[in-house]
């Protein structure tokens, strides 16, 4: 089976049929992220030598919107975790990839900063070196798996050099590691998002995740392009699942006294779902073209990485919205499954660089202003 097969699988057997108490309970969805990593694809893009599938974006991506269909908390603890492994694939050790090609392992990313906010680029955090490495503190807003995954890549201010920031892998037993539980959210509940606070957390030297300062380059360099496409899958899988819902209901409902369905009988319906159609069709389009302009190394890379994530975010809240308009009263029903992806989708936009500080970037980099 390849890694679409093997997620499809997964999502029908396991990630479906338990979204709805996922959403309900705020729990952590394990039992989706065992099998996930049993069936290699938490190892997706750990490269071959270590075990890994040796896969690319591409495949990430597809894999990401898949999920997303079914289960929006699911697919950000996993973008999340492909985040990570993108620079532990770079910078980390040896044993590490190999545990996490093997799917035993699963991280994330701990930027934002109570004190920075959105702007994970400049982390107030500090860094102090003594004699058995460094002294790591302070506090993050908001970590994805917090308290669940195995390993969180931690920024601060550099320790000695100069540059915005520098990265760590924190281990999740590190006994000075905190996480302030009872995240009850709005949207992507499940996915245990909650504040991480330190305070002097000795980690060894070998912690530090390239160099010393070099956060930033990093950061921008090697996770941006990889969380902008994964967050936009979400927002893409999100789209097309609640438009084929809305779609769904508007097609199989009637009106009895006209002796038509709702699409049947109310043109302003169909327009909407017209609307929502081609809003969706242009984000997917965006986002396609983006992986392209990736892998070919285009010189218009960087741009469309700031583009598609607000395009596909923003597309998600304008259709969840419609959707909502659409089906009426019935998309207040949980079992409808539309108000489930209408409050997930609230979270994209929030989550940094936000859609807000997207269209500051974009704008300054086609009017040739330095984004930083
Ligand atoms: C469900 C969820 C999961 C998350 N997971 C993680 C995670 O795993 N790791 C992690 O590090 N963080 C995570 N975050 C945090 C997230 O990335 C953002 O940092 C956080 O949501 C921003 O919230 P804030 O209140 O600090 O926003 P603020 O920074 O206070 O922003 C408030 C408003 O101001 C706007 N704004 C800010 N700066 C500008 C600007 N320059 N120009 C224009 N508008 C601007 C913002 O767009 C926003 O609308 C998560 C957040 C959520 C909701």
């Amino acid at each position: 089976m390849n890694h679409l097969e093997k997620t499809s699988a997964i999502v029908r057997n396991i990630v479906l049929p338990s979204a709805r108490k996922a959403d309900k309970t705020a729990i952590f969805p394990r039992t989706s992220i065992t099998a996930l990593g049993e069936a290699g694809i938490l190892g997706l893009m750990s490269s071959k030598e270590v075990g890994g599938m040796g896969l690319d974006l591409k495949e990430a991506a597809e894999v990401i919107e898949l999920i997303a269909t079914a289960c929006p908390s699911t697919a950000m603890i996993v973008t999340m975790h492909f985040s990570a492994v993108a620079i532990i694939e770079k910078f980390g050790a040896v044993d590490l990839r190999k545990q996490i090609a093997a799917g035993k392992h699963l991280s994330t990313l701990a930027w934002s900063e109570q004190g920075s906010r959105s702007h994970f680029w400049v982390p107030i955090g500090t860094a102090q070196r003594n004699q058995a490495g460094y002294l790591l503190s302070g506090k993050k807003t908001m970590v994805t798996s917090a308290g669940e995954a195995d390993s969180y890549i931690w920024s601060s201010r550099p320790a000695e050099k100069e540059g915005a920031s520098t990265l760590w892998l924190v281990e999740k037993n590190n006994p000075a590691l905190n996480t302030i539980k009872g995240y009850d959210g709005l949207g992507l509940r499940a996915n245990a998002s909650s504040p991480m606070v330190t305070e002097n957390m000795q980690v060894p030297a070998q912690a530090m995740l390239g160099d010393d300062g070099g956060g930033f380059d990093i950061m921008i360099g090697v996770v941006l392009p990889v969380f902008s496409v994964l967050s936009a899958s979400c927002s893409i899988g999100i789209t097309y699942s609640t438009l084929s819902s809305a779609i769904a209901h508007a097609s199989a409902s009637s009106l009895e006294h006209v002796n038509a369905t709702l699409a049947g009988s109310l043109p302003t319906l169909r327009a909407y779902l017209s609307r929502a159609q081609i809003k969706a069709d242009m984000a997917k389009a965006l986002y396609h073209d983006t992986i392209s302009a990736i892998q070919n190394n285009r010189p218009d890379a960087m741009l469309r990485v700031m583009e598609v994530k607000a395009a596909a975010s923003e597309t998600a809240l304008e259709v969840t919205d419609i959707a909502m308009r659409v089906c009426g009263g019935a998309a207040f029903r949980k079992d409808v499954d539309i108000e489930r992806f209408f409050r997930d989708a609230r979270a994209s936009h929030i989550m940094a660089p936000t859609s807000d500080v997207l269209y500051d970037f974009i704008g300054k980099a086609i009017c040739n202003i330095p984004v930083f």
